[in-house]
């Protein structure tokens, strides 16, 4: 059926009653079971990008909220197809006004400047300074670095990827990551790209993995928070968003990253060549690594990991088992910020907990019931931060150095205890003490973290 946009006309300056929040997303989804088995592109693209606009709809009301500055829509984008992610139609409402947006035209290899194309010669560096390397492509890191990642793993040519398309495909998923986030952009995607990349270089795995193993991981990586909304999963629940009913609350927005790069490697055609059998396997096995990230599944996967490690049992020659350890490889890549250099970790730290604090600015607002970590008048990033390293990071970091124990997992670890020490020194110099959140981070119900403890 056809699906609009239409305005969204949206009362900012007062509660949404819930008898509106609860009539949100009828529309958007009305054709959702097309989304895996309709073959026909057009289609397919007007089913993409599951972030819509209609105008009761909860999600244009908090994108309103979340954006910066107030976004104008004129009427005559009213009727716009919803051919396109939030992203996507944004520029075009953008086109519409005559407002120029910047272009992606500085992403080929020849254009890259001699900085950029200096960096990616170290693009296996654990202090690789991805924020440097965004100016220095004019904010298409995550386009650059992925395109150089598929080359350097002869990617491009052992599945004769057709490099427009490929480009095409790269500009799609940039796009469709919220440049107005602070933590959950492009730029987030492109650093887990990289880190990933470090780990496949690991010998244990480097020595298994197939072309195929590596070709998932970077899709995975670089596609894993695809149009994040900048806000967690019990935002999402608690004012009835459409993606949280579709998903029946669990795993909502890992779920949404999958299905929406999924609709962009349709879209694409990049692999169009490939038969459907082995297009199938890859939609899967990307969703099976996407969806390791959920931190609400992190016990779970953790134990496991150490299972086999106890055993001694993990054996890479069997592709389930390479999987697994690709899960937890993405895992570690996700989560992996406090395990940069302190002057990397630091910005991703201020970056995590703006968003945090924004959410939890709204919630104030709208008397949704401010979410663990995201009270800005009771936390700060030191103690996020402490808490996060002791229980989430330590852990999954200690189970990975037993698996891969090299010079890269004991550099993470190393930073990881210098960083843990330098935010527990600005605790000190705090006023408050950080016991209060490590309590909240020991015994927060899993799914109630923000999302970027639950970082993905
Ligand atoms: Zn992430």
């Amino acid at each position: 059926m056809e699906v609009c946009y239409q305005l969204p006309v949206l009362p900012l300056d007062r509660p949404v009653p819930q008898h509106v929040l609860s009539r949100r997303g009828a529309i958007s989804f009305s054709s959702s079971s097309a989304l895996f088995g309709c073959p026909n592109p057009r289609q397919l693209s007007q089913r993409r990008g599951a972030i819509s606009y209609d105008s009761s709809d909860q999600t244009a009301l908090y994108i309103r909220m979340l954006a910066n500055s107030e976004i104008e829509v004129s009427v005559s984008a009213r009727n716009v197809r919803r051919l396109l992610s939030f992203q996507r139609y944004l520029r075009s409402s953008r086109f519409f006004r005559g407002i120029t947006v910047p272009n992606s035209s500085n992403i080929l290899d020849d254009d890259y400047n001699g900085q950029a194309k200096c960096m990616l010669e170290k693009v296996g560096n654990w202090n690789f300074d991805i924020f440097l390397f965004d100016r220095l492509t004019n904010g298409n890191s995550l386009v650059s670095l992925t395109f150089h990642l598929f080359n350097l793993h002869g990617l491009i040519e052992h599945f004769q990827l057709d490099t427009m398309k490929l480009r095409r495909f790269l500009v799609m998923v940039q796009e469709d990551y919220h440049s107005q986030n602070p933590y959950h952009n492009a730029v987030h995607a492109a650093d887990v790209t990289q880190a990933m990349h470090c780990y496949l270089k690991e010998p244990k795995l480097s020595k298994s993995l197939t072309p195929w193993d590596v070709l998932l991981s970077l899709i995975a990586a670089a596609t894993h928070d695809l149009d994040h909304p900048g806000v967690n999963q019990p935002f999402l629940i608690k004012t009835n968003h459409y993606l949280a009913t579709l998903y029946k609350n669990t795993s909502v927005l890992e779920n949404h990253h999958w299905r929406s790069a999924v609709g962009l490697l349709r879209e694409s055609g990049l692999f169009a060549h490939m038969s459907l059998e082995n297009r199938q396997l890859m939609e899967s096995q990307i969703g099976d690594l996407i969806l390791a990230t959920d931190i609400s599944q992190q016990n779970e996967y953790l134990s496991m990991f150490r299972s086999h490690l106890d055993r001694g049992d993990l054996c890479l020659e069997n592709a389930n088992h390479r999987h697994f350890i690709l899960q937890m490889a993405l895992k570690c890549a996700d989560i992996c910020n406090p395990c940069r250099t302190w002057e990397l970790s630091k910005q991703w730290s201020e970056k995590v907990t703006e968003e945090f604090f924004h959410q939890g600015d709204i919630e104030k607002k709208y008397h949704l019931g401010v979410s663990p970590l995201c009270d800005r008048q009771t936390e700060t990033i030191a103690n996020i931060q402490i808490g996060f390293m002791t229980y989430l990071v330590e852990p999954l970091f200690g189970e990975w150095a037993r698996f891969s124990n090299t010079r890269l997992s004991q550099t993470m670890l190393g930073h990881l205890g210098l960083n843990k020490a330098s935010w527990k020194g600005v605790q000190r110099e705090q006023s408050g003490s950080g016991d209060d959140v490590d309590a909240t981070f020991e015994e927060m119900d899993s799914d109630i973290l923000p999302q970027e403890p639950r970082l993905s």
